[in-house]
């Protein structure tokens, strides 16, 4: 008789790792802005953007229930912007380091 081994995967390691990657929702991200300050970034839900507001990125009014994200300068971990926040379109936030003085394509 003799019995075989069949090969083991490498490691069966799922503990650590899981979450890595995974952007919680409802939880404040910290992004770089396009001068190289650090920004907490949060999202704001169409049901609770009960304000216009003007986004520095396109100069445009994002409306009311639409949905958005504030953004504010934060230094080692500290708010420092409160008073400071900017609502900005989500897209014009995400591309905000593509804009390029020439616009090239528009
Ligand atoms: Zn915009």
């Amino acid at each position: 008789m003799g019995r075989r081994h069949p090969p083991r995967r490498a490691a069966g390691d799922r503990a650590a790792g899981d979450r890595a990657g995974v952007q919680p929702l409802g939880r404040d991200q910290v992004e770089q802005g396009t001068d190289g300050l650090d920004y907490r970034v949060r999202r704001i839900a169409g049901a609770r953007a009960i304000k216009i507001y003007r986004c520095p990125g396109c100069d445009h009014e994002i409306a009311i229930g639409v949905a958005h994200v504030v953004v504010w300068p934060v230094s080692e971990g500290q708010d420092r912007g409160v008073e400071d926040r900017r609502h900005w379109h989500t897209p014009c936030w995400s591309n905000r380091a593509n804009r390029s003085p020439t616009r090239r394509w528009s």
